[in-house]
């Protein structure tokens, strides 16, 4: 049994449902992971809250420290963490691996947050009298992360929640819990002190319970689009901050004068990694016409030469999360067919190198996919790319900017002044200029706009050190003898 990590400690608190949690590999369930009811989440959030004071007031020497032994921990074990992810997420072993990476680079970036969380002062803003800001932790926040990333979603945030001196309650996807398990014993063996970095396992109950609770003074989230929107208005009600990462359908846009073979190479990376379980995933081609045919034939080619199978075997795509998702994301074919669009490459009929029960889908390619589709307007979260011809870059911006999501996207062009006025007129978040799945470094923010992000603040960068702390502005005046007296009118600085 999977259990909680609260205040220290392996527990399973008063819960009494548990879930199955499959290896999407085999097909069947190897561990089961307890689901916090509301007397768990009282229990958890009294831990983040208790351990709260003496985190804030240790130095940001002492903090760093700690976060910097876990840098060093995590650098030596992460390959035991990727194992982790692929036995429950179903990802490629590389690609587990490189999802720590690129965690690992914003606690990397939390090292620099004594930098980054300074404040500012004005000497002399009225005769005597400076003003300066700080910045202070919020107290105990939530995070609740999806399955597709279970280590470096959390990991986008509670490197600078810990550094900034708040404390933390993580609910991770029930789906593949074991990572969050995995990454709290870690910080318990770089010192951290207990209660400051809690995982509270559970569904709908535990969220709800974390969204509701007043000790919880912030809540960073990332899902689908339903559940960031529910999210944000349920906890903004109770008066917290909250930023809310949603869903993506990500295009790419390819000009007549881009390289089609690093664009084909881009489609297939951008669209299949992951089994296309990515928020940056791509997952519509738009191809300006006359190259739509060249650029089609280019992606099928290299898609021959793509192996399925068991992450543990060096194949390139593993399977998808479950049965019902794996069910759900083949069903687009279907519909995309349906609706007049060419299937040029069904994954359903791959050959997987895995257990004959494992949630199976290979890559698939559906090409001319009418924009009226909703094998094109959902977001279908698996290895299913679906190609669009338009006859303009105008039209592909239009459709572009129409969609409802906007997370990331990516143009594929020679011409510079074409990318120039894309990355201008384009609403989305994340821009990739000849570079498929723009996930911005560490030192910049991560989030998207309109229906993929709710709320002001993005994910890490600048905006991660805002979102977790507070500012205060102190003026300051030490006695003169030449400013006293009695004045009942509305400050004023000579
Ligand atoms: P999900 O929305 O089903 O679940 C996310 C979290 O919400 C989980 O912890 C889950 O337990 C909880 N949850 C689920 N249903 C809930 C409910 N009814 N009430 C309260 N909480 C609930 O998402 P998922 O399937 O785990 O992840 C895939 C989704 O996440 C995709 O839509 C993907 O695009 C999105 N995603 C977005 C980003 C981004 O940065 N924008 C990054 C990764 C994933």
């Amino acid at each position: 049994m999977i259990l909680h990590h609260v205040d220290g400690v392996s527990t399973a608190l008063s819960s009494e449902r548990s879930q199955g949690v499959f290896d999407p590999a085999l097909g069947v369930v190897t561990k089961r992971v307890v689901l916090a009811n509301s007397a768990d989440v009282q229990t958890t959030v009294e831990a983040a809250t208790r351990a709260f004071p003496g985190w804030r007031d240790m130095s940001w020497a002492n903090r760093q420290q700690i976060l910097f032994k876990f840098r060093e921990l995590l650098n030596a074990r992460k390959p035991e963490l990727a194992a982790i992810i692929t036995e429950e997420h179903g990802k490629v072993l590389s690609d587990a691996l490189g999802e720590v990476t690129r965690g690992q680079e914003v606690v990397e970036f939390a090292l620099g947050a004594p930098h980054l969380a300074k404040g500012e002062h004005s000497e002399q803003v009225s005769t005597g009298v400076d003003v300066f800001s700080l910045r202070q932790p919020l107290g105990p926040v939530a995070i609740i992360s999806p399955f597709n990333f279970p280590a470096m979603v959390p990991m986008w945030f509670f490197p600078i929640a810990l550094a900034t001196g708040n404390t933390v309650v993580l609910k991770p996807s029930e789906k593949d819990p074991s990572a969050a398990i995995w990454i709290a014993e870690l910080l318990s063996e770089a010192g951290l002190p207990n209660g400051v970095f809690n995982v509270l396992h559970g569904d709908k109950a535990a969220v709800d319970g974390l969204l509701e609770h007043p000790n919880i003074r912030a809540v960073s989230f990332v899902g689908s689009t339903p559940i960031a929107r529910y999210v944000y208005e349920k906890a903004t009600a109770a008066g917290k901050r909250v930023q809310s990462l949603g869903g993506a359908k990500n295009h790419m846009l390819v000009l007549p004068d881009a390289d089609l073979d690093l664009a084909a190479d881009a489609a297939i990376n951008a669209g299949f990694g992951s089994a296309g379980e990515r928020c940056m995933a791509i997952s519509a081609l738009v191809v300006v016409e006359p190259v739509g045919d060249a650029l089609v034939s280019k992606i099928q080619e290299r898609m021959s030469k793509l192996t399925t199978g068991d992450g543990r075997r060096s194949c390139d795509m593993g399977p998808l999360i479950t049965h019902e998702h794996r069910d759900k994301v083949a069903s687009y074919i279907d519909i995309a067919a349906a609706d007049g669009a060419h299937v040029v490459v069904d994954g359903r009929n791959v050959q997987p190198d895995g257990d004959s029960n494992g949630f199976w889908l290979g890559p698939t390619l559906i090409d001319k996919v009418p924009t009226t589709s909703k094998a094109y307007l959902d977001e279908i979260f698996g290895p299913v790319l679906s190609g669009i011809r338009v006859p303009s870059y105008e039209a592909g911006v239009a459709l572009v900017n129409a969609s409802e999501f906007c997370n990331g996207t990516a143009i594929f062009t020679n011409d510079g002044g074409a990318a120039r006025r894309f990355q201008r007129e384009v609403e989305v978040g994340m821009i990739g200029i000849n570079v498929p799945i723009p996930v911005p470094v560490a030192t910049f923010s991560f989030g998207g706009d309109k229906a993929s992000i709710f709320g002001d603040l993005k994910a890490h960068g600048a905006d991660g050190i805002r979102f977790y702390t507070k500012t205060k502005a102190v003026t300051q005046r030490w006695l003169d003898p030449s400013h006293g007296g009695i004045n009942l009118g509305f400050p004023q600085n000579d």
